[in-house]
C-alpha cells in the first residue's frame, strides 16, 4: 500500500463495493462519457489497485479521482452503503500528497488559509464589489466565469458573525455563518434570523466559528480541513441546534462525528435551515400562507439531497409561503457547480450547468429555489435573464413580509 496520509480510504470501505454497477446511472460524469474510469465503481477500482499496491497514486490517479464531482449521487444509490463521499476525500488527500500540481501552493492558501480567515474574506470581498461594481469582475483569468452568477455584492459589507438576536430566555439555536456565506450571501443569513426570531428563538452566532472546511476536505486539502473542523468544534456548542444555510456546509458539518473530540456533538446538532424551519411551520410556531397562485421552481442541491437527504423541507418552506412548488429535474444531475470543479473541468460544468438551466427553462416558471450557495450561483450563471434564483428561507421570509 502507497497511502501516506493519516486518514487513507479504509479498506472496510472499499470491500464493500460489490461491483454491482447500480450506481453508474445516476452517476453524471459517467452518464456524459460513458466511460469506466468517469464512474463510482471505476474510480472506487483504481482506489483500490492503489490499496493492495498494484498501481501507483500519480497523475492518472489525480485525473480520475478529480474527474469526480463528488455529487454523491452514487452513494444515494449504492446497496451496500458504501460512504463514497468519504472515499474519495481520502483519496483527492492522497492525490494532493502525492502529486504535485503547479498551483498547488496558491489553492492551499485559497482554500486553507483565506477561508477561515475573516479578514481575508472581507478584504476580498470587498475587491470583488468593487470589480463588480466597474463590470470587470468577470473578466477576470480563471475564476471569472464563476463569478458571473454571483449576487450584487453589498457595500459596505455586513457580516453576522459575533452577533446575537432575540431575548435572552427564548430557546437557542445557533446560526453557523460560514465563509462566503458571510461575505457574498448575507442576505440569506438575514433572513434566516428573522424567520428564526419570528419562530421565537434566540439566534447566537459565536465570533470564533470559522469555514466548515468542506471545500479544503472536497480538494484534498485534509489537514487545513481538520483544523478548521477543530476551530469549529471548540468555538460551537453541540448542545443546541447549528442552523446552517448551505447544503454544503451542512452536509460537511453532519460528518464532523469523524473528528471525535465533541465533533459527534457538533455532527448531532447541526441542522439545514429547512429542517428548523419546517419543523417550526408543522408545530404552528410559524404562519402559512394561503396559494398567492404563482409557482416556485425547486433545484435540489446534490448535498441536501444526497448528502443530507432532504428533499420534503425545502417544498414544505415554499408552500408556506403560498407558491405552489415544481420540480426542477427529478433524478436529475449535479449542476456542475461543486466548489472548485469549475475551474478544473470547465466543459463538464458548462455541460451540467446548461442541461440544469435548460431544465428550469422547460418549466417555464421564472423563480427558482436552491439551498446552496454554489449551485445559486451556477444556475443564475447559466439561466436567460429574467429568472430570479433565491435560497427557500429568503422566499419564505419575504412572503411573510420579514424583510422590512
Ligand atoms: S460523487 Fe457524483 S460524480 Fe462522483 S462518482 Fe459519485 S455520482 Fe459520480
Ligand atoms: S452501487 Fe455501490 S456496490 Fe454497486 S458498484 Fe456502485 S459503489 Fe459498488
Amino acid at each position: 500500500m502507497v497511502w501516506v496520509t493519516d486518514h487513507p480510504p479504509k479498506s472496510v470501505d472499499l470491500d464493500s463495493c460489490v461491483t454491482c454497477g447500480l450506481c453508474l446511472p445516476v452517476c453524471p460524469t459517467f452518464r456524459l462519457t460513458g466511460d469506466e474510469t468517469a464512474s463510482p465503481r471505476g474510480r472506487l477500482a483504481a482506489i483500490t489497485a492503489v490499496a493492495e499496491g498494484r498501481i501507483e497514486v500519480d497523475e492518472r490517479f489525480d485525473e480520475i479521482t478529480s474527474f469526480c464531482l463528488q455529487c454523491r449521487a452514487c452513494e444515494t444509490a449504492c446497496p451496500s452503503m458504501l460512504p463514497y463521499g468519504e472515499v474519495i476525500e481520502a483519496a483527492r488527500a492522497e492525490a494532493v500528497a502525492q502529486v504535485p500540481r503547479s498551483n498547488q501552493a496558491v489553492r492551499r492558501l485559497a482554500l486553507g488559509r483565506a477561508l477561515r480567515s475573516p479578514l481575508a474574506m472581507r478584504a476580498s470581498t470587498i475587491e470583488a464589489a468593487v470589480l463588480q461594481r466597474l463590470d470587470v469582475l468577470g473578466s477576470l483569468p480563471i475564476v471569472g466565469g464563476a463569478t458571473a452568477g454571483l449576487r450584487r455584492l453589498p457595500l459596505p459589507l455586513p457580516s453576522a458573525r459575533g452577533g446575537a438576536w432575540g431575548p435572552e430566555d427564548a430557546e437557542r439555536v445557533i446560526l453557523f455563518t460560514g465563509c462566503v456565506a458571510d461575505t457574498w450571501f448575507t442576505e440569506i443569513h438575514t433572513a434566516t434570523v428573522q424567520v428564526l426570531l419570528a419562530a421565537g428563538y434566540r439566534v447566537e452566532a459565536p465570533e470564533t466559528q470559522t469555514c466548515c472546511g468542506a471545500l479544503a476536505s472536497h480538494s484534498g486539502f485534509s489537514s487545513d480541513a481538520d483544523s478548521m473542523a477543530h476551530m469549529n468544534i471548540s468555538s460551537l456548542s453541540g448542545d443546541v441546534p447549528i442552523v446552517v444555510n448551505v447544503a454544503g456546509c451542512g452536509a460537511h458539518l453532519k460528518a464532523y462525528g469523524r473528528y471525535g473530540d465533541g465533533g459527534e456533538g457538533i455532527a448531532v446538532s447541526a441542522k439545514d435551515v429547512t429542517e428548523i424551519v419546517a419543523e417550526a411551520i408543522e408545530a404552528g410556531r410559524l404562519p402559512m400562507l394561503a396559494s398567492n397562485g404563482e409557482r416556485v421552481v425547486v433545484q435540489d442541491p446534490c448535498h441536501l439531497e444526497h448528502g443530507q437527504n432532504i428533499t420534503r423541507e425545502p417544498r414544505l418552506v415554499i408552500e408556506a409561503a403560498g407558491y405552489e412548488v415544481i420540480d426542477a429535474d427529478p433524478g436529475g444531475m449535479c449542476c456542475g457547480a461543486a466548489g472548485l470543479y469549475q475551474v478544473d473541468h470547465p466543459d463538464m460544468a458548462e455541460q451540467l450547468g446548461v442541461a440544469k438551466a435548460a431544465k428550469v427553462e422547460a418549466t417555464g416558471v421564472h423563480l427558482v429555489a436552491s439551498a446552496n450557495a454554489g449551485c445559486e450561483m451556477q444556475l443564475r450563471r447559466y439561466l436567460d435573464g429574467g429568472y430570479e434564483v433565491l435560497h427557500p428561507i429568503e422566499i419564505y421570509a419575504r412572503a411573510h413580509g420579514m424583510l422590512g
